[in-house]
């Protein structure tokens, strides 16, 4: 069975990264499907034997304060609404801050399953924002490293038994 997962999360916490990372050089046909706007990038993932559909909130690039405008939220509503799966990111070097908790709120009212990962994991610099993420009340966290390809197959083992 095929997938739709959403990365959400606020700006500059990887979720970008990681949608290269899984989509690779299959970033085709994304501009002309209908119904994505180009503030969600869509494309076809692969990990593992899974193949599914990813969506990146982009478009909040210019959205650098660390506070929750309208804008992104319905973005993100968005992507959650089009997702069977939304993957949480946040930066295990920052920690957790106030639009994370707004962030997590959202997705415990509106998503379906949410797997959270602490982005930016690798290396012990990464050790506190890790714990923190607990805090959020959702599962255990993922360490992640989307720029190092670090983690892949911690979430690989938290979507197989939803896919
Ligand atoms: P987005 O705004 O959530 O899409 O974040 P981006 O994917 O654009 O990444 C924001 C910044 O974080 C960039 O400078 C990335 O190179 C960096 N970044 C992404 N993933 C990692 C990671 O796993 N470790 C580290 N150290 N930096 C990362
Ligand atoms: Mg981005």
């Amino acid at each position: 069975m095929s997938f739709t997962l959403a990365i959400v999360g606020r700006p500059n916490v990887g979720k970008s990264t990681l949608f290269n990372r899984l989509v690779g050089k299959r970033l085709a046909l994304v501009d002309d499907q209908p119904g994505v706007t180009r503030d969600l990038r869509e494309g076809a993932a692969r990990l593992g034997d899974l193949r599914f559909t990813v969506i990146d909130t982009a478009g909040l690039e210019d959205a650098n304060d660390d506070s929750l405008p309208g804008r992104m939220r319905r973005l993100t509503e968005r992507a959650v609404d089009m997702a069977d799966i939304c993957l949480f990111l946040v930066d295990a070097r920052t920690g957790i801050t106030p639009t994370d908790r707004v962030f997590a709120e959202i997705l415990r009212k509106r998503a379906a399953h949410v797997i959270l990962a602490a982005n930016k994991a690798e290396g012990a610099a990464a050790d506190a924002g890790v714990l923190e993420a607990w805090e959020l009340g959702l599962d255990e966290p993922i360490r992640l490293s989307a720029e190092h390809g670090e983690g892949l197959n911690e979430l690989y083992a938290q979507l197989m038994p939803i896919a």
